[in-house]
C-alpha cells in the first residue's frame, strides 16, 4: 500500500468512525427524547380524562337528586290518602293557590354575612319563608345551612359578584355559576335551582350575548329572577331605615305577586332595621302572603329570551 493508498484508507476510517458516532448519538437522543415525549402526552391524556369523569360525576350527581325527588314525590302521593287533591294542591301554581292574595317574596343578595343571622331571626320569628341569591363568603358555611335548614331557598347570585370577571367572556359567566353551584352543593347538599344576574338580567355591563347566557341557564337548569320592587338599598352611603321601608311598601302589588330586593350584604343595618316594620305593616293590611321562591313560582325576568 503505498503512502497515497494508506491516507485514503485513513480518511475513510475516519468517515466511518464519524458516522458511527452520530449514529449513536442519535439511538441515545431517540432513547432520552421519545419516553418525554410519551409523558407529556399521557399527561394531558389524564386530565382530559379527569375533566370527562368530574362532568360525568355532576351529571350522575343531578341525575341521582332528580329521581330522589321523584321518589319521595311518588311515596309521599302513595303515603297521603287523598291522592288527587294532594297532587294538584302541591302542582299548583302561586298565582292560583293564592289567588286575590298580596304574594310578597322577600330576596336578599349578596350574603350571607353577620347580617344574614339576624334576618333569619327575623323570619323565624314571623315565620316567614325567603330566598336568599347568595355569592360566596369563607366561614359563613353555619349561614348557608340555616337558609336551608330554616325553609328558604338557597339561590346563586355568583360565586365573585366580580362583573368584570363574570361578565367577559361566556366561558367566565358559565364557569362563575357552575363553580357557585358546586360550591353550595358541598355546604349544604342541595343543588340550587334559581339565579340572579349580578346587576340584574338588563344590566348594561355585560357585552355577551344575553341569549347566549340564557342557554347556559337553561343547560344548568336555572330559573332567573329579576324584581318588581327594590328597597334601593345597594346605593352607596346607605339609606335611613325609613326609605328603606317607604321603598319596598311602594312597590307592593297588592293584586299579585311582588319579588322584593333587598341586601343582607355588609354595610345594611337599615334594611334588617326595616325588615320587621315592612313585615308588621303588612300584615296590618291583611290578606298579605309571604313566600319563598320555588319551581311554582311565576319568574319576574327584565329581560327575556330573544328580546
Ligand atoms: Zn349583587
Amino acid at each position: 500500500m503505498d503512502s497515497k493508498s494508506q491516507l485514503q484508507y485513513l480518511e475513510y476510517r475516519r468517515k466511518r468512525v464519524k458516522r458511527i458516532k452520530a449514529f449513536m448519538l442519535f439511538i441515545c437522543a431517540l432513547f432520552v427524547l421519545s419516553p418525554t415525549v410519551l409523558c407529556t402526552v399521557l399527561f394531558f391524556k389524564v386530565i382530559k380524562l379527569e375533566k370527562a369523569f368530574e362532568n360525568l360525576e355532576g351529571q350522575f350527581i343531578m341525575a341521582q337528586e332528580e329521581s330522589v325527588k321523584s321518589e319521595t314525590f311518588v311515596a309521599d302521593s302513595i303515603i297521603i290518602p287523598n291522592t288527587t287533591d294532594t297532587i294538584i294542591k302541591d302542582n299548583t301554581p302561586d298565582a292560583e293557590k293564592y289567588e286575590g292574595q298580596t304574594r310578597v317574596y322577600l330576596t336578599f343578595d349578596d350574603g350571607p354575612t353577620d347580617y344574614t343571622d339576624e334576618v333569619l331571626d327575623i323570619l323565624s320569628e314571623y315565620d316567614i319563608k325567603a330566598t336568599f341569591f347568595t355569592i360566596a363568603h369563607e366561614g359563613k358555611e353555619v349561614e348557608y345551612n340555616r337558609i336551608v335548614d330554616e325553609g328558604h331557598t338557597l339561590a346563586i347570585h355568583s360565586y365573585t359578584h366580580d362583573y368584570g370577571k363574570i361578565y367577559s367572556s361566556i366561558d367566565s359567566f358559565t364557569e362563575d355559576i357552575t363553580t357557585m353551584s358546586n360550591y353550595l352543593y358541598e355546604i349544604t347538599g342541595v343543588r340550587p335551582k334559581f339565579y340572579r344576574f349580578p346587576g340584574g338580567s338588563s344590566n348594561g355591563v355585560s357585552g355577551i350575548s344575553k341569549d347566549d347566557m340564557f342557554d347556559v341557564l337553561d343547560k344548568e337548569g336555572l330559573v332567573y329572577f329579576d324584581w318588581n320592587a327594590s328597597a334601593q338599598d345597594a346605593v352607596a352611603g346607605g339609606l335611613s331605615t325609613n326609605q328603606v321601608v317607604n321603598n319596598v311598601l311602594g312597590g307592593i302589588n297588592e293584586n299579585g305577586e311582588t319579588v322584593v330586593l333587598m341586601h343582607d350584604s355588609a354595610g345594611k343595618s337599615t334594611t334588617v332595621e326595616a325588615l320587621p316594620i315592612i313585615i308588621e305593616r303588612l300584615k296590618e293590611k291583611g290578606n298579605v302572603v309571604f313566600l319563598p321562591i320555588t319551581e311554582y313560582t311565576e319568574p319576574v325576568q327584565h329581560v327575556k329570551k330573544g328580546e
